[in-house]
């Protein structure tokens, strides 16, 4: 998506839990815990992917995008399509998208990404974007990129 910014990568994390799952060090009680809710988003909202589970290895992943921001008012927390995630990004400035991997099957899931999408990050093409005023809300987080390898 063009206005995808801020990338957070969690793969590193979930290696470890599998590496600890691997090891007997967690059981799978502890890492196949989705919840229903989370388990009817990605019913109803999830993308479905090619990748098979981790753990069970009979089901294909699905991806399940939950946003978050202040501009969102009551829609923060839910859950969206992936083909919904555009249209937002076009009308609203900021927004956080986490990006959550469930398996139907087993119920494993695990956080795999994080990423701003909106308007704020058009660059360049987009006319009277003079409104740099709002530098000292948000620019803790920038440019921060943990464990990139
Ligand atoms: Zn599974």
């Amino acid at each position: 998506m063009r206005t995808q910014r801020q990338v957070v990568d969690y793969s590193l994390q979930k290696r470890a839990v599998l590496r600890e799952l691997l090891a007997g060090r967690v059981g799978t009680y502890d890492v196949c815990d989705a919840s229903p809710y989370l388990k009817n988003a990605a019913r109803f909202h999830g993308e479905p992917t090619e990748r098979r589970c981790p753990i069970c290895r009979s089901e294909n992943l699905t991806l399940v995008h939950y946003i978050y921001g202040d501009e969102l008012k009551q829609s923060a927390g839910q859950a969206r399509t992936l083909a919904e995630l555009p249209v937002l990004a076009m009308t609203l400035r900021e927004f956080q998208v986490f990006v959550v991997e469930v398996c139907l099957g087993c119920d494993w899931n695990h956080l795999v990404e994080q990423y701003l999408l909106g308007r704020d990050g058009l660059t360049g093409d987009a006319e009277g974007t003079g409104e740099q005023d709002a530098a000292g809300t948000g620019g803790a987080g920038r440019r921060r990129r943990e464990a990139q390898r």
